[in-house]
């Protein structure tokens, strides 16, 4: 099949890392002997067309990302390009995908491939996944809030029936389908605000539609210590939308830091795939970014795409990819400095091509 892919490299080292995706896409083309085909559009968004243009996206460009089969994006932001009230301009574009494509589900796998670099005295065999709610929770309130004269500032925190049933139900589904524990933990605070007390009660109704999926509850603080202390104990976790971010990064550290975290944002028709980390403007132009991030989100875009269109070829595909960067990172060599390594991107780059192509041919 051929998919139309939109790529917004956006800012920092989102375009050296989206550049290392393009060529893993067209090598994966090439691999599939024609059952795998790739229209890849690039759409300029982020901080840097906010200061350029004012506006960090534009219609066109929004309407491209709508009607694709599926997006990437390198990463966007940059420290100083902020609004008044200080909110980061590049953000707009992730939160106005996330909120106007409906993309209500934040897939960020957890997992820790041998010889990858964990801060863990005994790490074990991590291989999680954090679901994150991504249009209701604390962050529902971006742009709104209440600022009164400069004195008060107040965020409200959204939590709805229908919102915490459907991110329950992917929740459910993914730990039913994935070769795990077949568990999903959900992560609240529901001994100190109603609103969680809502949320696991509705977590807990859905979970009579899984019988094949156990579940547990534990409260947010209670769940960054144990994902630090025994993370191997972790199948499905799901979460509101700020818990599940702060709680990503925490497992992302785990496993050799944001380099290595990929992550899809899913909706009922769209998908976007991006890293989890920043645009990192303290190493941007420097060509040692690690592309890893990324190029796992190629293998999730092309493992959504596979079981969406019923699509063995982008099923193997999102394999290999997997299975190459489990080479580069067990070979020990071919790894950018922030895992330990002394390569250079184009350098991590060409061992993970050469990666693919070996396990392609296999
Ligand atoms: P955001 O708020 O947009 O998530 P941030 O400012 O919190 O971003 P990042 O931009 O993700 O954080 O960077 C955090 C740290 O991790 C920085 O020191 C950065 O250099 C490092 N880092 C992030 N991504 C990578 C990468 N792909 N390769 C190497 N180092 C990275």
């Amino acid at each position: 099949m051929a998919y139309n892919v939109v790529l917004l490299p956006g800012d920092g080292i989102g375009p050296e890392v989206v550049a290392v995706a393009r060529e893993v896409l067209q090598h994966v083309e090439h691999h599939s002997a024609g059952g795998l085909g790739f229209q890849l559009e690039t759409v300029d968004a982020g901080a840097g067309r906010w200061r350029r243009t004012g506006s960090a996206l534009a219609d066109p460009d929004f309407e491209l990302c709508r009607t694709a089969d599926a997006m990437l994006l390198g990463s966007m932001g940059l420290p100083d390009a902020r609004h008044p009230d200080g909110r980061e301009a590049g953000s707009d574009v992730i939160f106005r995908l996330r909120f106007e494509l409906d993309l209500f589900a934040g897939v960020r796998p957890v997992k820790l491939y041998p010889g990858a670099p964990s801060p863990l005295r005994e790490p074990g065999p991590i291989d999680y996944v954090i679901v994150r709610e991504n249009t209701e929770g604390l962050y529902a309130a971006r742009p709104g809030g209440s600022r009164v004269e400069g004195e008060v500032a107040a965020d409200t925190s959204i939590i709805t029936r229908s919102g915490t049933e459907r991110i329950a139900r992917h929740a459910f589904a993914l730990a039913g389908n994935r070769a795990g524990q077949h568990r999903v933990t959900s992560v609240d605070k529901a001994n100190v605000l109603g609103s969680y007390a809502f949320w696991r009660s509705v977590v807990e109704r859905v979970s009579s539609e899984f019988p094949g999926v156990a579940l547990e509850s534990v409260y947010v603080d209670a769940a960054a210590l144990y994902l630090v202390q025994r993370p191997r104990s972790f199948d499905v976790l799901v979460a509101e939308n700020m818990f599940a971010d702060i709680l990503s990064d925490l497992g992302a550290a785990t496993i050799g830091g944001l380099g290595l975290s990929p992550s899809a944002d899913i909706g009922a028709d769209q998908g976007l795939f991006q890293s989890a980390h920043g645009s990192a403007p303290d190493i941007a132009g420097r060509g040692i970014a690690n592309p890893h991030a990324t190029v796992l989100s190629v293998a999730m875009m092309l493992g959504w795409l596979g079981s969406r269109n019923d699509d063995p070829a982008a099923t193997r595909a999102a394999g290999w990819i997997d299975d190459a960067v489990g080479m580069v990172i067990a070979s020990g060599d071919g790894l950018t400095p922030d895992i330990g390594g002394s390569r250079s991107t184009a350098e991590t780059a060409q061992a993970l091509l050469l990666a693919l192509d070996a396990v392609a041919a296999a």
